[in-house]
């Protein structure tokens, strides 16, 4: 089958995608009218409501015989995958002069997705939903009515690939230069050995080739999560039970705190994904997984290099803390490491040269004052 071009793509979505919705707080009630909108080949149905009694829907499309399911906004307050998703809506709505991708993915696949499992923690802007359950660690227990139905769809529509979509912080870094990882992937371990089942190198192979398509758009800027077991995690409990899942966690790019990039690269993602696994026939070494460097954790918001604290030399490392506030996230910097940060990147690094403090209190209290 014929490989997708990047440049055509791209000017698809520059043009075509949903341009509305570019906040990173996304609630339930924003997402709605787009469901209720879509044409006929979109089926939307509410499979059952949320603790504090939110909507929570699937949404199905194409009429192939491979199941995929994917789900966003587990974690509430990482709408990025979400957004994507719209994006891939519009995409099989209107796919352009890439028609022929958006039809023989749809003949080969049936995409059953459910869009924002988590809408009590969307609205609270929290990761953990309204009983304070994180649900990606609540596979096992199922204390929470969103973690059983997701279980419930898992078991009815019996995947063969999954799509768990996430947001990561911004700390996270890929390479020698420290770039942002702008999107990071993992193909989650079933056992503490790592072992590499048949299922799991077919993850692999999925990401590999997303991997490789997406380093033209964003080269350098990919990472791989660790691959320890999480005997909770829904992601190593789904890919045992012999789904493949693939976990994507959507990042930062340099200035850009509404994740553009990061939802651009990720709807990009998923269509390769989904173009890869409606071509059976290509196959990836999946030895080229382990191509991804890894991510690690080496990037800050801002930097404030050459400052005097209680007479020696230090560098100033601020993360933005996410606050909602009247509807809106505010990022709050705050102090979080004060020490040589010559082996970090951020995406502003200020010179703090004449800067004196007396002690950390001092610089968190400047900073406070300062930079809000
Ligand atoms: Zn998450």
């Amino acid at each position: 089958m014929k490989k997708i071009d990047i440049k055509e793509l791209s000017s698809w979505y520059r043009i075509h995608h949903e341009k509305r919705l570019e906040e990173r707080y996304l609630t339930l009630r924003q997402m709605q009218p787009y469901l209720a909108g879509l044409s006929d080949g979109f089926k939307v149905k509410k499979i059952g409501e949320s603790f504090e009694r939110r909507d929570i829907y699937t949404l199905v499309f194409g009429e192939g015989k491979t199941n995929l399911l994917l789900w966003t906004q587990m974690h509430g307050n990482e709408s990025t995958g979400t957004r994507a998703l719209l994006d891939l809506i519009k995409f099989f709505s209107d796919p352009g002069t890439l028609s022929w991708l958006s039809s023989h993915i749809l003949q080969e696949c049936t995409i059953h997705c459910i869009p924002m499992l988590n809408p009590d923690g969307a609205e609270a802007y929290t990761r953990i939903n309204a009983q304070g359950i994180d649900l990606n660690r609540d596979v096992i227990e199922k204390r929470a009515i969103e973690s059983r139905l997701l279980q419930k769809v898992l078991k009815a529509v019996n995947p063969e690939y999954c799509f768990n979509l996430h947001d990561q912080r911004t700390i996270f870094s890929v390479g020698p230069e420290n770039r942002p990882a702008t999107l990071s992937f993992l193909a989650p371990s079933v056992d503490d050995r790592r072992t590499l089942t048949a299922g799991r190198q077919e993850t692999m192979r999925v990401i590999a080739a997303m991997n490789e398509f997406l380093q033209q758009l964003i080269p350098g800027s990919i990472g791989r999560y660790t691959d320890e077991f999480y005997p909770t995690a829904t992601g190593d409990n789904f890919q045992k039970m012999g789904h493949n899942t693939i976990l994507i966690e959507s990042g930062h790019s340099k200035g850009d705190y509404k994740r553009k990039e990061a939802r651009r690269a990720t709807f990009m993602a998923l269509l390769e994904g989904m173009r890869y696994i409606s071509t059976r026939e290509e196959k990836i070494d999946h030895h080229k997984y382990f191509d991804i460097p890894d991510n690690e954790k080496k990037y800050l918001d801002i930097i404030i290099k050459n400052v005097k604290v209680d007479d020696k030399d230090a560098d100033i490392g601020i993360l933005f803390i996410e606050k909602l506030e009247h509807g809106k996230v505010r990022f709050v910097p705050s102090v979080d490491k004060l020490t040589d940060l010559s082996a970090y990147s951020a995406d502003k690094i200020l010179d703090g040269k004449g800067l004196d403090f007396t002690d950390q209190n001092d610089v968190e209290n400047w900073v406070k004052n300062k930079l809000n």
